[in-house]
């Protein structure tokens, strides 16, 4: 277990500010319309938002990072993203 579970609960999404879920070596922001994955590198989860993937949740394709808007390349679904 690389993040005791009482330190999972107190962290949150940077960006939105959700809860996040273990999933293997990853954090998944809980939020759907969110969806960063954070990475844990050496057990420390690397919360960054400029360092989190985010793959669309309509076809799992990575996106890119561009301000509060975002399209897929690949299906051209666009998401909102709004920093609290
Ligand atoms: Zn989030
Ligand atoms: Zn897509």
């Amino acid at each position: 277990m690389p993040i005791p579970k009482d330190l999972l609960e107190i962290m949150a999404c940077a960006l939105c500010k959700s809860e996040l879920r273990l999933e293997g070596e990853e954090l998944h922001c809980a939020n759907a319309e969110c969806g960063l994955i954070y990475a844990i590198k050496d057990d420390i989860p690397i919360m960054l938002i400029d360092e989190a993937r985010r793959p669309c949740p309509k076809c799992s394709t990575q996106r890119d990072w561009n301000d509060d808007e975002l399209k897929c390349g690949k299906c051209g679904a666009v998401f909102r993203y709004v920093r609290k």
